[in-house]
């Protein structure tokens, strides 16, 4: 039993994908396919952004259209009014000296949530609020000096925040992911999270069992993966609940996540919200929204990733857990509808597709530069259900496809990855591995069962991986049975 529980609320940033910045008219992000890194610096800057004394903004209505897409989306109230406040801040790449947020009168607000935990138990965490802001420009640190990027500068976010009534790492891991799902779905956000377009601050405070006020909490800022955040919280979890437990109390303070070490590290002492001086921005007139606008966005609305997943364990009977991971991202649903249309079983995919494929695509980061199509998938299945490939080598596959672009036939043959079924060479190579293990046979024929896979697992070796491991356990309870 656990002394202390763990109080877990979420904000998130997502770059909004539109054209143009949110108060100018500079480019917010660079043409697809090439990284904001290659983009010469300062070069998507104007006087506006740059923060030149006398400009005006100029609300970009396409983000305003965005944010309320996300509210719906996420099931939040739209306010008809909101209005834009100045947070007051003295830092190099905020050449304003101030950033254009919304603080007390938000565009969107209470919403919530649903998503399923790897167990497939189901959880609901609702959203407090959503509200549109600049982006700041960026730092980067040469040697001894510092220089200053804005291309960043006023690019538009939405700032996602939840309640604060998340209980475990894994479970804010799945929020995330969710909410990542759906705000690429609805395509307001690309969600690249390597170039910081969804990102996330974790909040994190522990209190007694059974308490009901919240402990102090400490703010992670800015970790990059889902992966990274979960590993945050948790160690986060238990730095507080040492702290705790030796009578001592937590800090309030924004901390940094260090993926190296594992472990989060002191930042900064936490700000209040007095500390910014926030005040209505005098620059911009109330936000307005006409029902009408509101309602042709609704009506405009995708069937949304959750309400395709419960479709999808419905009609076609997927596992929650890969129902969930297949329709966590447009690639991932896109080459489940074209595989299935060419012929592959639909549990087979789902499970390829929620095994290898979304673990490189996690690796790689990326889809861009990947050469896999529907018909490998298909293919893939197809030659994995009539046993004449192996389940590892149906990952070998994907992997080999995505590269080359090859055709799954030719690659088989090219890397010699057909499944042994041929029952003479089973034969030989289990004679051989008897030959080398003779008292664990007299086990096995003694009714050792749990042997059959230690054998199978010799056989497997001996055959490179390739040998049709049913096939083996059968010639095995064969041999020993006559
Ligand atoms: P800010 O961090 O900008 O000061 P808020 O006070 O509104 O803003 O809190 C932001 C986030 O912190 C929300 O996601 C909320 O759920 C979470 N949060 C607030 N209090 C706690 C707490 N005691 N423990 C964990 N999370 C909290
Ligand atoms: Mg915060
Ligand atoms: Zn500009």
């Amino acid at each position: 039993m656990s002394l202390f529980e763990a109080v877990i609320g979420l904000e998130v940033h997502c770059q909004l994908a539109t054209r143009t910045k949110i108060f100018c008219a500079c480019p917010a992000s660079p043409p697809r396919g090439v990284s904001v890194a290659d983009v010469p610096v300062n070069r998507a800057t104007c006087p506006v952004c740059a923060g030149h004394p006398g400009t005006l903004p100029v609300l970009n209505r396409q983000a305003v259209d965005y944010a309320v897409r996300a509210g719906l989306a996420l099931g939040c109230e739209i306010n008809p009014r909101s209005q834009f406040s100045r947070k007051n801040y003295f830092y190099p790449d905020l050449p304003k000296g101030y950033q254009i947020t919304q603080f007390d009168s938000p565009v969107c607000g209470e919403g919530a949530l649903s998503f399923s935990l790897p167990s497939g138990e189901r959880r609901t965490v609702r959203i407090q609020r959503i509200h549109l802001e600049e982006d700041a420009g960026k730092s980067v640190h040469v040697g001894t000096h510092s220089e200053v990027n804005l291309n960043r500068a006023g690019v538009p976010l939405i700032e996602v925040v939840s309640h604060p009534e998340m209980r475990t790492a894994e479970e804010a891991g799945a929020y995330l992911r969710a909410l990542h799902a759906v705000v690429t779905w609805i395509e307001v956000c690309d969600g690249n999270m390597q170039e910081g377009n969804f990102r996330c601050d974790a909040n994190v405070s522990l209190r007694p069992v059974g308490a009901t006020e919240f402990g102090t909490r400490v703010e992670v800022k800015n970790v990059n993966s889902f992966r990274f955040v979960e590993k945050a919280i948790a160690h986060e979890i238990e730095r507080q609940t040492a702290i705790l437990k030796s009578g001592g109390s937590v800090k309030q303070e924004t901390r940094g996540y260090d993926p190296d070490r594992d472990a989060t590290f002191s930042q900064r002492g936490k700000e209040e919200a007095h500390d910014y001086r926030y005040f209505p921005e005098p620059d911009l007139p109330e936000l307005t929204l006409a029902q009408a606008w509101v309602d042709q966005i609704r009506s405009e609305l995708p069937e949304l990733p959750d309400q395709r997943r419960a479709r999808y364990e419905r009609e076609l009977g997927l596992s929650s857990y890969d129902a969930g991971i297949v329709t966590s991202s447009r690639e991932l649903v896109r080459y489940f509808e074209e595989s299935i249309q060419l012929g592959a079983s639909s549990k087979a995919l789902a499970n390829l597709l929620a095994g290898e494929v979304s673990r490189l695509a996690n690796e790689k980061g990326t889809w861009l530069g990947s050469r896999l199509l529907p018909i490998h998938l298909a293919d893939v299945v197809r030659e994995l259900q009539a046993a004449r490939i192996s389940a590892t080598a149906a990952k070998q596959l994907i992997g080999l496809a995505w590269e080359s672009g090859e055709r799954i036939a030719d690659l088989i043959e090219l890397e010699g990855l057909a499944q042994v079924s041929d029952t003479r060479a089973l034969e030989a190579w289990l004679d051989e591995v008897i030959a080398q293990s003779p008292a664990q046979w007299s086990e096995i024929q003694s009714g050792k069962d749990k042997l059959i896979g230690f054998f199978t697992g010799q056989v497997m070796k001996k055959s490179g991986g390739k040998a049709n491991p049913a096939l083996i356990q059968e010639l095995i309870r064969k041999k020993v049975g006559s």
